[in-house]
């Protein structure tokens, strides 16, 4: 597989020709403490209340998208773009427990996924050919849930996603005009209008964006400023306000559907060459990190897509080639 760039969108893409690759049926699950065979584990946060083996842990994808050895390659091709798909694709089980998912763990479960989150992307920060570290979580058959075991993902990626390329633009733009930030004002208006919070809880808002791209689409934002979510997170003496907010939030939503998406949108990392290009200087104070819940209300209503990263397991090439030697009819 290869990431390619389309040069109008300046999004990336990952290509490649796959085989159709059969995992092999297994009778146990990898990701439960007992498991006779498990992914490589790359960090655990130990149980402190002796209820586990362990309270939160991220292993090594058994099918990793992106590998974290080499270099990224990036050349040109005439007008085009490509590189290699270096990056860190991470599985976070958030509870060692097969049968309990984020909301319906205690808070103090939730509390230690959340760190665990914010170690990994910490440390991931370190390694300067990453740009950008995200967490996101597919739940539900409609969703492409890809495991039974509660587990979210984080990749590590040699570029921005496009999405969040949109908003730290956007955020920025925003910023050079008001000196503000747009997030921070969204959350003021917000709560003085009222009528499209959800919650506050503690630090936390969980509201509908204005402009919601998908029915029940909700954030998750602190009041308190904070570009990087990591740096909030481990600053912070604890965070069971957001893990409080996180579960009530996801019960509500899971009363109206029982899939969704979410994603962490926050700072790229400052630490890849491309900060001293001067791209994200102003990034402390226009950005604000957040959490993304798109619920997936079943195959009947397709007016949105999630799509932070495209993926085709078809070359261009390959389509091409298929599609020139297909009848084209008379
Ligand atoms: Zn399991
Ligand atoms: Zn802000
Ligand atoms: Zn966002």
């Amino acid at each position: 597989m290869e990431l390619r760039k389309d040069p109008i969108t300046r999004s990336w893409v990952m290509t490649g020709d796959d085989p159709d690759i059969i995992s092999p049926e297994r009778s146990f699950c990898r990701f439960c403490p007992d498991a006779p065979e498990s992914p490589q584990v790359i960090s655990t946060i130990p149980s402190t209340d002796g209820s586990g083996p362990w309270a939160a842990r991220a292993v090594v994808h058994p099918s990793a998208l992106y590998h974290i050895e080499g270099d990224p390659q990036r050349r040109g091709d005439g007008l085009y773009d490509r590189m290699q798909t270096v990056g860190a694709h991470e599985l976070l089980i958030e509870n060692p427990r097969h049968d309990r998912p984020l909301w319906q763990a205690s808070d103090a479960e939730i509390e230690k996924y959340i760190v665990l989150m914010a170690q990994r992307m910490q440390d991931l920060r370190r390694d300067g050919r990453f740009k950008y570290i995200t967490v996101y979580k597919n739940q539900g058959p409609f969703a492409g849930q890809e495991f039974t075991h509660p587990i979210s993902e984080l990749t590590a990626t040699t570029f921005v996603p496009r999405r969040v390329l949109y908003e730290l633009r956007a955020a920025r733009d925003y910023f050079q005009q008001k000196e503000r930030c747009v997030f921070c004002d969204i959350l003021s208006q917000e709560l003085r209008a009222g009528i499209r919070l959800v919650e506050t809880y503690g630090d936390y808002i969980a509201l509908c964006p204005y402009a919601a791209r998908t029915p029940y689409e909700t954030w998750i934002l602190p009041r308190t400023h904070d570009a990087g979510f990591a740096r909030s997170i481990l600053r912070r003496s604890d965070n069971h306000e957001l893990a409080a907010i996180l579960r009530r939030t996801l019960n509500r939503i899971r009363s109206l559907g029982q899939d969704f998406h979410f994603v962490l949108h926050t700072m790229p990392n400052t630490q890849h060459r491309a900060a001293s290009l001067g791209y994200w200087t102003t990034i402390d104070d226009d950005y604000h990190w957040h959490l993304e819940i798109l619920p997936v209300l079943g195959p009947k209503i397709k007016s949105y897509t999630f799509k932070e990263v495209y993926f085709s397991p078809v070359t261009s090439e390959t389509a091409a080639a298929r599609l020139r030697s297909a009848s084209p009819g008379e």
